[in-house]
């Protein structure tokens, strides 16, 4: 079982107790990977919704999603399944947008839904000419009488091709760059919207490529204002950047428990590995990049909670640390392991394959350095 003495820190409250019993005791149930990864996350989101979680992916009247329960929710889920995670992730940030900036009527057309999980959302952002460098998304969205019309493409966009609806970033022209862009629910029967291929990845879960060929759309998918499409998507993304952290924090415990588990078992000579001084370093250095993850990450969601102060960089901290740490908690979980370490069907190599994405989306690593960096020049120059 996961280390939860980090529950009986002053971050949380009892109900972020409760929350985290009430997941252990869904996960213990969770059935194994079959292989189709649509029908499973079709069959996880349908299953997070009718035992209540998804409820805390979107806002409640203007009460916005609680981090810290976000973050305690992909923990337990990335401890127990990368796919659980995901199907969980997905759903607040693809409403993520809707539930920081829609109006009341979008609102109660899509959140209800999402939260039930009877509506799988997907935030369609990347394009194959821009990632990283969002303010540069070719899509355009151009007025047509009462509707918009979009073309133009996006890429590994997750639940691609199972998604009902794609929260859609595209340029509408009210000024350069960023300042330029607005932000769209497009509906996955919206006339001229297709998958124009599946991506696999290294761990799989799905992911499109999707072509936006005259897409015709009413004027109420429109979310805030035309113009707002870059700070509504970066609001959205700041709001989630905290729960990458948690998740790639759940991936972490579960490789250290499985080191231990292992290294406690595995003769080495006459002991066992684990009465190794070498691996008992090693254990205590995964233990120590665990527990700072878990501290960043707390602080980063509980700042968020409490509203109040601009937590852009102990966000990208959590988001960077806990990723990068998790990697190498991962890593060292493998090389316990032995030639064990890279076989398929052995915990410790689907770790090491689910962990690696989160280094690069929702901002890279190189990404939240600058963050980081240009919010201490900007504090120094005060
Ligand atoms: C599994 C997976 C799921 C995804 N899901 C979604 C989704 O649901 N919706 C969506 O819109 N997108 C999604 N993405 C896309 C993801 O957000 C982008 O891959 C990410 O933003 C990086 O963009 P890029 O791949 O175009 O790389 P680029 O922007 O071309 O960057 C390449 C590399 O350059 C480096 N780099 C980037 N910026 C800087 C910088 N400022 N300074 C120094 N170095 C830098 C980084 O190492 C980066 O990895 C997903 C990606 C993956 C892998």
């Amino acid at each position: 079982m996961a280390d939860r003495s980090f529950l009986a820190w002053p971050f949380f409250e009892p109900r972020h107790r409760e929350l985290a019993d009430k997941l252990e005791r869904w996960c213990a149930k969770l059935s194994e990977d079959n292989g189709d990864v649509d029908s499973q996350c079709r069959t996880l989101v349908a299953e997070l919704g009718s035992a209540g979680f998804l409820k805390l992916c979107v806002a409640d009247g203007d009460r916005r999603p609680d981090v810290r329960s976000l973050a305690i929710a992909r923990e337990a889920l990335a401890y127990r399944s990368g796919l659980a995670d995901f199907a969980f992730a997905m759903q607040g940030l693809g409403s993520g947008a809707i539930s920081l900036f829609g109006t009341i009527e979008q609102k109660r057309q899509w959140l209800p839904k999402v939260a039930s999980g009877k509506a799988i959302a997907a935030f369609a952002m990347t394009e194959p000419g821009c990632g990283s460098d969002a303010a540069n998304i070719q899509t355009s969205a151009m007025r047509d009488g009462d509707d918009w019309v979009l073309v133009g493409e996006k890429t590994l966009i997750s639940n691609g091709g199972i998604a009902d609806f794609y929260l859609t970033f595209a340029r509408t022209g009210e000024g350069e760059g960023s300042r330029g862009l607005s932000a769209f629910v497009v509906p996955v029967d919206a006339p001229g919207l297709s998958v124009a291929e599946r991506i696999e990845v290294i761990a799989p879960h799905p992911l499109a490529r999707l072509t936006y060929d005259k897409v015709r759309i009413p004027a109420d998918a429109l979310i805030g204002a035309p113009g707002e499409g870059f700070r509504i998507g970066m609001e959205t993304l700041n709001l989630f950047r905290v729960t990458v952290g948690a998740a790639a924090l759940g991936f972490a415990r579960r490789a250290l428990d499985e080191a231990i588990a292992f290294a406690s078992k595995r003769r080495l000579g006459t002991e066992t590995l684990a009465d190794n001084p070498v691996t008992q370093a090693k254990l205590a250095d995964m233990a120590l990049l665990v527990d700072s993850s878990a501290l960043l990450v707390a602080r980063a969601a509980w700042q968020q909670d409490i509203g109040g102060t601009d937590n852009r960089r102990a966000a990208a901290m959590a988001k960077l640390h806990a990723t990068e740490a998790a990697q190498r908690v991962i890593d060292a979980a493998v090389q316990m392991h032995g030639g064990a370490g890279v076989t398929r069907g052995v915990k410790v190599e689907e770790l090491y394959r689910e962990i690696r994405a989160l280094r690069i989306y929702e901002g890279a690593s190189e990404v939240q350095r600058q963050i980081i960096a240009r919010d201490l020049l900007k504090e120094h120059a005060r």
